[in-house]
């Protein structure tokens, strides 16, 4: 990968991980609001429900725009980390923060292998500041 690549895509991450960072910290209010309402209560648990779900797909994701950052860093952006192939340029283009290759991918969702846990979404917050 060229100098000039490895720049577009450090600012593409950089652009992902600040917008996640924005969605996760509003969705926060969301997940502790109560309310003395029954029919409200109902609702509040069915929000709340689906934005848990959806907090866990956004920290999941930055944990992956996080790490693909520190390999933009280390050099390695671009290299498969489970079999140090590397990515091609078309999967890297369409998904710029999967540590995969296709081939690993399609193993981890098939839990052939454990993926990386990475970091809490406390941590993942209180890193970025
Ligand atoms: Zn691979």
């Amino acid at each position: 990968m060229t100098k000039s690549e490895i720049k577009k895509y450090r600012e593409i991450l950089e652009a992902r991980q600040a917008e996640l960072i924005a969605v996760i910290k509003n969705r926060e209010g969301i997940t502790i609001e109560k309310s003395p309402d029954a029919l409200d209560e109902v609702q509040n648990a069915a929000e709340r429900e689906l934005a848990i779900r959806n907090l866990d797909r956004e920290s999941n994701l930055l944990r992956n725009v996080r790490a693909a950052l520190r390999r933009v860093e280390d050099g390695s952006f671009g290299v498969c980390v489970h079999c140090d192939e590397d990515i091609s340029p078309k999967r890297v283009a369409a998904v710029p923060w999967t540590p995969y290759c296709i081939a690993c991918q399609e193993a981890a969702d098939r839990h052939e292998f454990e993926s990386e846990t990475g970091e809490s979404i406390d941590e993942l917050l209180a890193n970025v500041v």
